[in-house]
């Protein structure tokens, strides 16, 4: 799977994916995370990616010349890669979701900032538009981590087999509201606070029992 990002604030992403799962994702080749910063396909002499709305109103807008720029950029090293642009508006975020990204080869991340992006670059380049939750961040950036990290999950063989859970939360597809069950680990007695019997008890019809 590669992920491409588009960002103003490419220093945000310097160590977020040097770790755990996603570190070995991308040291096994299984992910790479290419990180475009958007004033790169800028001209002029201060790199400068916002204006003023029209209409007026408050906050500035990332204008549309160098996300054309950045997106045309990226598509032509991975053709078909999917648009997606991160904002409040957009669908909320399921597994669902996560699941059916985790089956497209390329996907190109737009993380806005200020009031959001000029509408003509929704209109023309973006595939779908995703929001992580009903509140507003001040930038893409950490839903774009958000959809990293829940998508790569997914990728074969990021997450070893015997790591896999297949009881996590969200994941029985005939009912994507049940959650993972409780875990505990040694000590079996903390200061009075002691474990569930019939996780000790080796019956595992049991337990499985209890964990549903
Ligand atoms: N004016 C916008 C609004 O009221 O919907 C908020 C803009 S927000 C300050 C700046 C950027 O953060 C957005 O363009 C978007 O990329 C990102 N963002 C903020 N909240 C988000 C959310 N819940 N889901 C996805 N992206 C979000």
């Amino acid at each position: 799977m590669i992920f491409n990002i588009i960002t103003i604030f490419p220093l945000m992403f310097d160590r977020i994916f040097d770790f755990g799962v996603i570190s070995q994702g991308i040291k096994s080749d299984k992910l790479k995370i290419n990180i475009h910063n958007l004033r790169d396909f800028t001209h002029d002499k201060h790199k400068v990616v916002d204006d003023r709305p029209f209409g007026g109103g408050p906050g500035m807008v990332l204008k549309p010349e160098p996300l054309f720029e950045a997106v045309e950029s990226i598509k032509s090293k991975n053709p078909g890669s999917r648009v997606i642009y991160l904002t409040p508006q957009g669908k909320k975020l399921t597994q669902e979701k996560i699941e059916d990204l985790s089956k497209r080869e390329n996907l190109t991340i737009i993380c806005g900032r200020y009031e959001g992006i000029d509408q003509r670059v929704i209109d023309n380049l973006v595939d779908e538009e995703i929001s992580i939750g009903d509140y507003v961040l001040s930038g893409g950036e950490i839903p774009a981590m958000t959809i990293v990290d829940a998508v790569s999950r997914l990728i074969p063989k990021v997450i070893k087999n015997e790591e896999f859970n297949d009881s996590e939360s969200f994941s029985d597809k005939t009912d994507r509201t049940k959650l993972d069950y409780k875990v505990y680990t040694r000590p079996e007695n903390y200061k009075g606070k002691k474990v569930p019997e019939i996780l000790l008890s080796g019956n595992h019809e049991e337990i499985r029992k209890w964990r549903k």
